[in-house]
């Protein structure tokens, strides 16, 4: 392959995840993206949480019980001259690990918001994820066929809730059962809507300009009034700037309804043409550019059986640089051997199927047999780590027992496994043989339990721990640590990777043993 077909590959990719609030739409836009992706042939089939039927990347009992997606999937599509790889997040906040590492593996974000509500709780923290790299926002102001707040209020609210500037593409007109479709600002065209469409891409219904007499005629009424606020909106919002927009600075804003599918291809066609192709990331040693020819990657997720028929565990890698090809060798970097990668799975919609080459910016499921952890590097041969993914401190804690005493080591082995895959952590005391698990949301426990039951066959329950948070210790002073070894040890545990970690009883312990040990670092972080 030619550098240029190569740097071609690589410009047409784009690389989002959404982040939004639940029941703001973030499943029925995925629906709709797919289907301009013509990934399914009719939307309404990806998730039914009414009708029964269940999303292709739904695997696991409890899921589909809850009606909640635990997992992280990936989906590749085209559109327009462009690839693009959209990731799935969980949208439980209990899986909210899973979802901040996931937005270290995309290029750019769309932001779904509940025209009706506004801007909620989880959309501010994921922004505040976003942050950390500056990750680009497209921003879809959605349900527009319901009573929303005022556009203008809804802009100003993501401005000072949010701190990003807004600049409007699009505007709707009216809303609620009078939803006629929106303003298409750059294009200076009415796009009108027609409601009961959303299952199929609908043929467009376009006015050209905004004072063709052709809008009064269709719309009446609310033809001076798109007018009269336009005026407003002109005068009082951002104009779109790219260079803003990518510098996370600045959001494009769409209007429209994922339910109707109206004003989704805006936003795709927003998507393709602003968001950044695959950027550069850094690492330990320098940073890569997407460009350079040596392939390189990290890996931000690792899931388990995720179709009942393949029960397997799938590492998801971020390719960074170079070009996977099928039966390449990989440098797994920490623990520093080549490794043969004879077939690694693409995720068309749920459907895996394997990838002959993938470039950067995309996503390659690798099969893992207990050697990948979440955080892993992989290069062609280069020693370097990417950095950036992080793993939290948990916040829940309990002790986990088996009802059947004998399967101690299938309970470990267990364990040791989903806290690689990042499902929970587990913490061994220094002193003790007690298994202890900790979670950043409570429903991850109940997801443990189930999967050591139906993975592992093990059946365990839990007992209430006295420990209320968790602090990973390190320092550089050798005596210092010993000391912390001998006089805390009641304190101290290992975790899934033998890092070693402080269990405190109350957050009054925590501090006073912050400043006795002066010298040691009490991280509430890690990162892999
Ligand atoms: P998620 O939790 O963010 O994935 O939200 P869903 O996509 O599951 O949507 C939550 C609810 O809002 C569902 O009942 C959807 O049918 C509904 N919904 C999503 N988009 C729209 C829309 O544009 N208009 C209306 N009226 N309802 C919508």
């Amino acid at each position: 392959m030619t550098t240029e077909l190569f740097l071609e590959e690589i410009n047409k990719r784009r690389t989002f995840a959404i982040i939004s609030h639940p029941d703001a739409g973030k499943t029925t836009i995925t629906e709709k993206v797919l289907l301009f992706g013509q990934l399914i042939q009719k939307a309404g089939t990806v998730k039914g949480k009414k009708s029964g039927q269940y999303a292709t990347s739904d695997w696991m009992e409890m899921e589909k019980e809850r009606g909640i997606s635990v997992t992280t999937s990936v989906m590749q599509f085209p559109y327009a001259d462009c690839l693009v790889n959209l990731l799935d997040t969980p949208g439980h906040e209990d899986f909210s690990e899973d979802t901040y590492r996931t937005l270290t593996a995309v290029d750019s974000c769309l932001m779904v918001i509940d025209g009706a509500k506004g801007v909620e709780d989880r959309t501010i923290k994921l922004m505040e994820v976003t942050r950390l790299r500056d990750t680009p926002i497209i921003t879809f102001m959605n349900k527009m066929d319901r009573d929303i707040r005022d556009p203008v209020d809804l802009l100003d609210e993501v401005e000072s809730v949010l701190k990003i500037a807004c600049a409007p593409i699009t505007w709707p007109i009216a809303s609620g059962k009078e939803f006629k479709g929106v303003y298409h600002i750059y294009r200076d065209e009415i796009i009108l809507y027609k409601s009961g469409m959303g299952h199929t891409i609908q043929e467009l219904d376009v006015i050209k300009g905004i004072n063709n007499p052709e809008l009064d005629k269709r719309v009446g009424y609310y033809a001076d009034q798109l007018r009269e606020e336009m005026e407003l909106v002109k005068g009082a919002s951002h104009e779109f700037d790219l260079e803003l927009f990518r510098k996370g600075e600045l959001t494009p804003v769409f209007f429209g309804t994922a339910l109707g599918n109206f004003g989704v291809d805006h936003m795709l066609d927003g998507l393709t043409e602003w968001a950044p192709a695959p950027q550069h990331r850094a690492t330990t040693t320098r940073v890569i550019e997407p460009s350079e020819p040596a392939f390189t990657g990290f890996v931000f997720k690792i899931q388990a059986n995720m179709d009942p028929k393949h029960r397997d565990r799938v590492a998801f890698l971020r390719i960074c640089s170079g070009k996977y090809e099928k039966g390449m060798k990989m440098h797994h970097v920490r623990i520093g051997k080549d490794m043969l990668v004879p077939q690694a799975l693409t995720f068309l919609a749920g459907d895996r199927e394997h990838v002959e080459q993938a470039f950067p910016g995309d996503i390659i499921g690798l099969h893992n047999h207990g050697t990948i952890q979440i955080g892993d590097t992989f290069t062609s041969g280069e020693k370097f780590n990417f950095t950036g993914i992080p793993n939290f401190a948990p916040e829940l804690f309990r002790r986990i027992r088996l009802r059947d005493p004998l399967k101690q080591k299938q309970l470990l082995k267990g364990l040791v496994q989903l806290s690689e895959e990042g499902a929970v952590q587990v913490f061994r005391p220094l002193d003790n043989n007690d298994l202890i698990v900790g979670a950043v949301g409570v429903l991850q426990f109940d997801v443990v339990v189930h999967r050591l039951r139906s993975e592992y066959s093990v059946d365990a329950i839990y007992e209430s721990v006295n420990v209320t948070t968790a602090r990973w210790v390190y320092s550089d002073d050798h005596k210092a640590m010993t000391e912390l070894k001998s006089k805390a040890s009641m304190n101290l545990a290992l975790d899934g990777g033998d890092n070693l970690t402080y269990l405190a009883p109350t957050m009054v312990n925590l501090n006073l043993s912050i400043e006795r040990y002066p010298k040691i670092k009490f991280h509430k972080t890690r990162e892999h």
